[in-house]
């Protein structure tokens, strides 16, 4: 068995340093003698484990003080329901812009709760964060929800967007800590951690306070993120081991050198790939535009627009003999997907850039 590259959309990567971490204190949490698997939510140990990794989000992300900072249970999906159910009695409706298919998930879902102004045209080709002047916002709009990146489609935001005074909601479940976002632009920051800090089990939020205490009645008192806020996140039993995790990857993340550090590597890690696919004379394709391309997940299709899926097939079966796995398109789109997140190393992605170089030239 060659040594494995994993390339998978989530539950992704995690760095190699966190899983000796991870080892060495899985018997042992914090000097205490036993695992944090059996260590109570209510010890002084675990209170003072919550209020670290609190604190590494807030250094990492440079989150203002007027901002609780949230553990969830439910992952990126509990938060689709706790968005609306905490925010859509404001004004009772709320706009969506759908680039993807999580952000038609996300809309759905809060269609439940309230009205839903969907601020593009409906589409079913994802391919582009259209142009804002074709935006239509609801100036009377609670929030404005958008997903930051399209995990399946690939589609990031290069921008933040200007909602005109109106809180913005941004899903970051695949873009999370890649990047350096101003967090004062948004009412809302919310993901899980299963792709780029952790496993999966729990959603990190970020609420401006002001947005608190609007919660519908019939919110679950686990989504309603006033009542989290009140019990610093240890309501109930909360998903201690994926906490754990997160601050486990999170401190990785600063000692690397933080957000800069990982874009830095982003940028370099996508382009190559992206590069090799625009210098293919059509071999590989890309369909989402340039300026939106993901640095995270890389859709593309092998032998023309729509794939020719034998060479796909026959792709991704050379891929894994050389140990490079979970490459396979989402079911939706089909294809490939390389997912580059901030575990995944330069290493890894030079050598599915050489096995990309040589599949073309085996098969052109
Ligand atoms: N949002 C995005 C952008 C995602 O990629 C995912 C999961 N792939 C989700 C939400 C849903 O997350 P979960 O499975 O934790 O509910």
């Amino acid at each position: 068995m060659p040594k494995v590259h994993n390339f998978g959309a989530g539950p992704a990567k995690l760095p190699e340093e966190v899983y000796d971490i991870i080892r060495q204190e899985l018997t042992d949490f914090d000097g205490t003698g036993i695992s944090l698997l059996e260590t109570s939510h209510r010890s002084s140990t675990y209170l003072k484990f919550n209020k670290e990794v609190q604190n590494v989000v807030r250094r990492l992300m440079k989150v203002p003080d007027n901002y609780k900072i949230l553990f969830m249970a439910g992952g990126g999906q509990g938060q689709f329901a706790a968005v609306p159910m905490n925010l859509i009695s404001r004004t009772g409706t709320a706009d969506y812009l759908v680039t993807g298919a999580w952000s038609a998930k996300a809309a759905k879902e809060a269609k439940k709760y309230g009205k839903v102004n969907l601020v593009l045209p409906e589409t079913n080709r994802y391919i582009v964060v259209p142009h804002e002047s074709e935006w239509k916002l609801d100036p009377n709009a609670s929030y404005v929800h958008i997903c930051f990146n399209e995990t399946i489609h690939g589609v990031e935001f290069d921008f933040v967007p200007d909602t005109k005074g109106v809180p913005l909601v941004a899903d970051m479940s695949s873009n999370f800590f890649s990047r350096v976002v101003d967090v004062s632009k948004f009412g809302v920051i919310y993901g899980g951690a299963q792709k780029n800090i952790g496993t999966s089990g729990v959603a990190l939020v970020i609420v401006r306070e002001d947005l608190l205490n609007h919660a519908l009645p019939i919110c679950p008192s686990i989504l309603d993120w006033t009542v989290t806020a009140k019990n610093d996140s240890i309501l109930n039993t909360p998903p201690m081991f994926a906490i754990y995790i997160m601050g486990k990857v999170l401190e990785w993340i600063e000692r690397q050198g933080g957000l800069e550090e990982m874009a830095k590597n982003a940028l370099i890690k996508s382009s190559k790939i992206y590069k090799l696919i625009d210098e293919s004379e059509g071999f590989y394709h890309a369909p989402v535009h340039r300026i939106c391309r993901s640095k995270m997940n890389i859709p593309f299709r092998i032998g023309s627009h729509n794939g020719d899926e034998a060479l796909e097939k026959e792709f991704l079966k050379g891929a894994e003999a050389l140990g490079l796995i979970q490459l396979k398109g989402h079911r939706d789109v089909g294809g490939i997907r390389a997912s580059t997140y901030n575990a995944v190393t330069m290493e890894e992605v030079d050598i599915l850039v050489d096995y990309m170089k040589n599949f073309q030239m085996k098969h052109q």
